[in-house]
């Protein structure tokens, strides 16, 4: 689940801001909104606020199949495209979805292409030696979308939303975004789907609820149950079908067709005009209130059917839909009664049977008012306003982090570095220092939650920052960033400022974690508020005081019995507030007046030592040595390590002596 990586001293040296975070660059009403679709996409807009709009090509179409023709030398998109798909199956590319960051091994699907994985990513074959990746014909799919939007804005588009089915995984994901970014946009984020779809609605400004969106395309069912909570959506539970839509409606419906004009062996073209004629008759029928249709065609002689015949013929295919949400709402642990809502997506919805069915199955009429073609495209246009940086009224939503991210430093005490609450993306950054001289590595070790102690959060990556110079107390820089991503993808670095040694590390913290269990962290924060904030006290006592012990006991080593430094009545007072500091952190049961009590004595006591060793540094430097030597000699000297650190302490990893 995570990934490390090393790499070499970057000259890349900056003056640590703690905790500033950065808002990045935005151009408010130039954001778009992108639905790409397995059979269709769209692009929408909703600038400084306003509705959202599907944009429209010149022929009033807002939808956009997506296919891509590889015939001519130039792609064709769109209907030119599925205009010569009978032309060269395999050079005109449909449902390219389907392939997004898979590998070819992973295509089990029947299609009419020739594929390879030779450079080790997937592509198509498209003739004459070339070879397209899907990440490209998707980009040309998106590129005709941006063109759409520069038209309609009258100039650049600043970035884009762009939807992706809940499920996808992070290589799908990966696969969408760098399509968006070859077709020259600035992916904002992407967006699931559903989420969208609840967008649409405005169901985030409910206060919490939990919704079903129910997506029945041309060749996919999705069935997403989500949560909301303080404006974020959670997608609780995925299902669904990625080989069942209104597509197999169509199969099913002209098998009907032929059967009953006796074409028993259908020739392609028959075949094609029984498919053309079932669809044709589908749409009519979710169109009109009559109980029988029918539509011209050529080749076939009954071409009108009934509504009842239609709704026989789809009816398993509906019933298999129904059993897929029955079994998300399982796996949610949702039971139908506490839905708020169930929100209908895709062309395939507006079967009116379906419609009926889901809302049997659901106990409620779903939402339907808003296009279910359009919907998907509606909420990521809002997204894309949002992010763009237009203010909209009533509109909170923005991800937020969950539980607040920070580091372990000395004595399990954590650091936060990124709260809870704070809207991603968020960069944060935060220097730290080493507890002691022999310390040569630096744990990083990440942790999500709202407790004082680590032990008490829970601990999302842990490595090692090593090769740092051995420098005294407090005097190490370690600069530590984290960067959350709008796709909630946490980029820890760390990195020693003298040397430029650097590391990072990935990780996905709502990765594993349900939207019960974060209630549950933080409710639990607040229930040992009071024992933590103790707690703490302690564990930062004991860290100051070690610190102390430190820098007295290595001088007290190194200059023997030079009296001159060290007379014999001072040496002993030392050692005995040095025995008393070593038993007071000993003793587990000590609190924090008692180790701090320790401390003072301890510092009283070693003063007059540290100060004559501090006019030793200075004498030394009247007897040739550089300024930078004496500053170091002085710093290794400064007793009053409370005051001369650099931040918090991290904590050196087992094997370093500290
Ligand atoms: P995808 O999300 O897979 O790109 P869409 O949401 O665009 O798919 O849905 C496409 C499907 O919707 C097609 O099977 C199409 O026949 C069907 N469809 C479109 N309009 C209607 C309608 N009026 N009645 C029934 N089905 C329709
Ligand atoms: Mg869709």
């Amino acid at each position: 689940m995570s990934k490390t990586s090393i790499e070499g001293a970057d000259a890349l040296f900056q003056i640590a801001e703690p905790t500033a975070p950065q808002a990045s660059q935005r151009a408010p009403g130039r954001g778009i909104g992108i639905d790409l679709g397995t059979t269709h996409s769209l692009v929408a807009i909703a600038p400084h606020g306003a509705a959202p709009r599907v944009l429209r090509d010149a022929e009033g179409r807002g939808l956009l199949p997506s296919i891509v023709s590889y015939i001519d030398e130039r792609p064709q998109v769109g209907d030119p495209a599925a205009a010569r798909q009978h032309e060269r199956p395999d050079r005109v590319i449909s449902s390219v979805k389907r392939f997004m960051g898979r590998g070819l091994a992973e295509v089990q699907f029947p299609h009419p292409y020739q594929l390879g994985d030779a450079t080790g990513v997937l592509r198509v074959a498209v003739g004459d030696g070339r070879e397209v990746s899907p990440v490209e014909v998707s980009a040309e799919i998106l590129r005709v979308l941006k063109l759409r939007a520069e038209a309609e804005l009258g100039g650049p588009v600043d970035g884009a939303v762009i939807t992706v089915p809940a499920y996808f995984d992070d290589a799908q994901r990966q696969a969408t975004r760098d399509a968006g970014r070859i077709a020259g946009l600035k992916v904002y984020r992407l967006l699931a789907e559903p989420t969208a779809a609840a967008l649409a609605y405005g169901l985030d400004r409910n206060e919490r609820g939990l919704f079903a969106i129910y997506d029945l395309g041309g060749g996919t069912f999705d069935i997403s149950v989500l949560h909301l909570h303080s404006g974020v959506f959670q997608v609780l539970a995925t299902g669904g079908d990625s080989a069942l839509g209104g597509d197999d409606f169509d199969r099913a419906l002209a098998a009907v067709l032929l059967a009953r004009a006796a074409v028993s062996t259908p020739t392609p073209a028959q075949h094609d005009a029984a498919r053309l004629a079932a669809r044709a008759l589908k749409e009519r029928l979710s169109s009109v209130e009559e109980d029988r249709v029918s539509v011209p065609t050529i080749g076939l002689h009954d071409v009108s059917i009934t509504r009842r015949e239609f709704e026989a013929v789809i009816e398993p295919l509906a019933q298999r839909t129904i059993r897929a949400c029955r079994q998300a709402l399982k796996e949610a642990g949702v039971a139908v009664a506490e839905l708020s809502g169930v929100v209908l997506v895709g062309g395939s919805t507006r079967v009116p049977r379906i419609r009926q069915m889901v809302e049997q199955a659901f106990g409620r009429a779903p939402l339907s008012d808003i296009d279910p073609d359009e919907v998907v495209a509606h909420g990521a246009a809002i997204q894309a306003d949002i992010l763009s940086g237009s203010e909209r009224p009533g509109v909170t939503l923005l991800d937020v982090v969950p539980l607040s991210l920070g580091l372990e430093t000395m004595g399990g005490i954590v650091e936060k570095i990124i709260p809870r609450n704070a809207t991603i993306p968020i960069s944060a950054r935060q220097v730290f220092t080493n507890y002691s001289e022999q310390q040569t590595g630096m744990v990083i070790h990440v942790l999500q939650g709202e407790r004082e102690l680590a032990r008490d959060n829970r601990s999302l990556a842990r490595f090692e920052l090593r090769g740092i110079p051995r420098l005294p107390p407090s005097m190490a820089r370690v600069e530590v960033t984290f960067q959350l991503d709008a796709d909630a993808l946490l980029t820890v670095t760390a990195r020693e400022l003298m040397t430029g040694v650097k590391q990072s590390v990935e990780v996905k913290p709502t990765h594993g974690l349900s939207v019960e269990e974060v209630d549950r962290l933080v409710l639990e924060s607040f229930d040992h508020a009071g024992d933590d904030y103790s707690a703490r006290s302690v564990a930062e006592a004991r860290v100051e005081l070690g610190r102390v012990i430190l820098a007295v006991r290595g001088p007290l080593a190194e200059v023997g019995h030079i009296e001159a430094l060290l007379p014999p009545d001072d040496r002993m007072a030392i050692e005995a507030a040095l025995r008393e500091a070593d038993d007071a952190m000993a003793d587990s049961d000590s609190d924090a007046d008692a180790l701090s009590r320790a401390r003072v004595r301890l510092e009283h006591t070693s003063e007059p030592f540290a100060a004559r060793r501090m006019q030793r540094a200075l004498s030394a430097g009247m007897a040739g040595k550089s300024l930078a030597e004496i500053e170091a000699a002085l710093a290794a000297d400064d007793l009053d390590v409370r005051r001369g650190g650099h931040g918090p302490a991290l904590v050196p990893p087992a094997a370093d002596g500290a």
